[in-house]
């Protein structure tokens, strides 16, 4: 699903290499944490598999298309088959929880039909089906990044980014956010997080990335965070 081959990536000629020889291959069906200090490479990694940025050397893999040699006009359909979520969440603030949820969906030219069946099913799966109505300003961190989740997977995309999902969140609503994205993973999605969050990778016992000032040091199944270091 995403596979890179000796991946470099420096953001001006004359600066340092900010990613070093990462070699990987995530297949369908995995959870991944990628883990590592501020600065180590998450979100270049990210912005690579969304194509906003392409590797100044070695090759990336997603959906088994090489990123550099796609044609602009295909981007924006490897991007629908990508859920991204947030550290700051990116909501709609004035807006309800139901209309954030449906707006992904109207991009992409879906029914009126298909936004009132789409939209309570995703809202159940974040538990948040008593909240559609509420406006996104007056709910609770834990509760924005819910509709977060929900509008990342109201398109059934084939993968799930986050950056740093629970950097905003206390414990408890990290836990609940992980949970969610465990239950997406279960049911088939994909799923990729950056994050900070030691607790939940030790707890979570599931494959761990560790990037350091822009090398892989460590890629392990059912890994933890404190091993990594
Ligand atoms: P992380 O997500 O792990 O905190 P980043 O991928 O954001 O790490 O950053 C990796 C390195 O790339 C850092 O040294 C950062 O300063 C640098 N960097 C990130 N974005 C840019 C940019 N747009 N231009 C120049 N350097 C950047």
């Amino acid at each position: 699903m995403v596979e890179a081959k000796g991946i470099y990536h420096r953001y001006d000629k004359k600066g340092c290499d900010v990613l070093h020889n990462i070699n990987f291959v995530i297949n369908r069906g995995e959870f991944v944490f990628i883990v590592g200090p501020s600065g180590a490479g998450k979100s270049t990694l990210f912005k690579m598999i969304i194509r906003e940025i392409v590797p100044t050397k070695g090759i990336l893999r997603v959906f088994g298309h090489d990123l550099a040699a796609m044609r602009r006009g295909r981007i924006p359909y490897l991007r629908r088959n990508i859920g991204m979520v947030f550290q700051d969440f990116r909501l709609l603030e004035e807006h309800t929880t139901f209309d954030n949820i449906a707006f992904a969906l109207r991009v992409i030219g879906a029914t009126g039909r298909e936004i009132r069946r789409r939209v309570p099913y995703v809202l159940e799966l974040v538990g948040l089906t008593d909240k559609a109505t509420a406006r996104v300003c007056d709910l609770s961190g834990g509760e924005q990044q819910r509709i977060g989740l929900a509008r990342a997977i109201v398109n059934r995309p084939a993968m799930i980014i986050a950056d740093e999902p629970t950097g905003n969140l206390d414990p408890d609503n990290s836990y609940e956010i992980m949970n969610i994205l465990r239950t997406i993973n279960m049911r088939g999605t994909t799923v990729l997080v950056a994050t900070h969050n030691r607790e939940i990778v030790d707890r979570l016992k599931k494959r761990v990335i560790h990037l350091d000032r822009g090398r892989l040091t460590v890629d392990e199944a059912k890994g933890v965070y404190s091993s990594a270091l």
